[in-house]
């Protein structure tokens, strides 16, 4: 079967979850979005409403939460999977709060994600856990061990807590037959989030995947730490987790080494990064008899070419260790028209108390408003089938 090079224009496809007036509220939402200076407005206003603890919450879930999140519960979770699930879509779960910093924060964090993967377990249409490990450790912690600053004794003990959560969690998704996927986060912290990750994938990833590692592409020496990483896999005789992703801190990457003084990790370029992201699925898919792939990625480009290389490989479309992912409320588009084709398509879903998901939510806001172009595509493709539906 030939793909056609348009297959992600089918609006009707990719919206028939939406009524009408889910349509009207997407586009409104949208169009704010588009508009910098209402979303740096509305992201303060949000920041000052929550810290007068305002009732601001309703107002949140209804606009962007509903749009953006599952659920505050796995019961409200689970009218939104099978909702997607009906469409033959799966999700990657997360925990959506953010930004704890206490050690016993950070144990709540890691309970509310062994409980998520003891759901996760009983809904075969969830096909992941995704989380980053700042949820369950220290940023600065990480950020010394990268420097090779001599740890103190307290800062030690953070760290075995640590990787204890992690060992405790991992085995937590062997248990449940529930794979990890580890967020890749700032390049100053990464490389002992990575042997972090290494460690456990040698540890579980025999015969499945249960831990997966995150490989940003916008980093110029990604492509080749993912080389490294399938031969360290294969000569380990374990099966990588690879998660592809171009990477979401460019300009928070770019400011340090500049303010720092050293040569910026990010690419010059986008064509850059689109290269290496694309050379990436390439070699993934070279590879998968080694490794398990997750792309990623809101790109139409990408995931055309992903599936175009599939075919050209003979790869079957539902091939189990290839899984793709987009933003839940983003890239229908690309999400439901991959599954019509038989693709593994999976939906990055969000969930928690609206309140302490909101800082997410500005997050998604503003990297909406420096994404160029995303957010016009959104806007185009509600406007293509609401003009449609009114054709009809
Ligand atoms: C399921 C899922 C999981 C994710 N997990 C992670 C994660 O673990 N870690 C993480 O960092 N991000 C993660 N992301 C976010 C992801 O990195 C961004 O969504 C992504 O960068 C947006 O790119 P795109 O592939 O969708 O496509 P595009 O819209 O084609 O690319 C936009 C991206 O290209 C890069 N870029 C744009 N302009 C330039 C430029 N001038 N120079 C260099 N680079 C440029 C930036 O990375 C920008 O975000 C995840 C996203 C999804 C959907």
């Amino acid at each position: 079967m030939s793909i056609s090079p348009d297959i992600f224009e089918n609006t009707e496809v990719a919206f028939a979850n939406k009524g009408n007036a889910d349509l009207q509220k997407a586009k409104v939402l949208f169009g704010f979005m588009a508009n910098n200076g209402l979303v740096s407005m509305g992201s303060s206003l949000a920041n000052f409403a929550l810290a007068l603890h305002l009732p601001v919450a309703p107002i949140f879930r209804w606009t962007v939460y509903n749009h953006f999140c599952g659920g505050e519960t796995f019961n409200e979770c689970k009218r939104t999977i099978s909702k997607l699930d009906n469409s033959g879509v799966g999700v990657l779960l997360n925990y959506g709060v953010e930004l704890k910093e206490t050690e016993k924060d950070f144990d709540t964090t890691l309970n509310k994600n062994i409980e998520a993967l003891e759901f996760s377990g009983k809904h075969q249409t969830v096909k992941g856990l995704c989380l980053k490990l700042t949820g369950i450790g220290q940023h600065a912690i990480f950020e010394k061990i990268q420097k090779g600053d001599i740890l103190s004794a307290e800062e030690k003990k953070g760290f075995e807590g640590v990787k204890k959560r992690f060992e405790k969690l991992c085995a937590a998704a062997a248990k449940n037959n529930v794979p990890v996927y580890v967020d890749a986060e700032e390049s100053w912290i990464q490389d002992p989030l990575d042997n972090m990750v290494d460690q456990m994938m040698a540890k579980y990833n025999h015969g499945k995947c249960i831990v997966c590692n995150t490989f940003q592409l916008y980093r110029h020496d990604r492509l080749d730490f993912l080389k490294t990483s399938i031969e360290k896999a294969k000569a380990g005789n374990y099966l990588l987790g690879a998660k592809l992703v171009r990477g979401a801190y460019m300009e928070k990457e770019r400011k340090r080494a500049k303010d720092m003084g050293y040569p910026s990790p990010i690419h010059k370029s986008k064509k850059e990064v689109d290269k290496d992201f694309n050379a990436s699925v390439n070699l993934c898919l070279d590879n998968i008899e080694n490794l398990y792939l997750c792309i990623a990625s809101q790109s139409e480009e990408s995931n055309l070419l992903a599936i175009e290389l599939v075919e050209k490989k003979n790869i079957t479309h539902n091939h189990q260790r290839i899984l793709f992912s987009q933003l839940y409320g983003m890239g229908d588009n690309i999400t439901f028209n991959l599954a019509r084709l038989g693709f593994n398509a999976t939906k990055y879903l969000p969930y928690g108390p609206v309140t302490e998901v909101i800082p997410y939510l500005i997050r998604r806001a503003e990297e909406n408003t420096s994404v160029a172009g995303q957010t016009s595509r959104e806007l185009s493709l509600l406007n293509k089938e609401i003009k449609r539906r009114r054709a009809n």
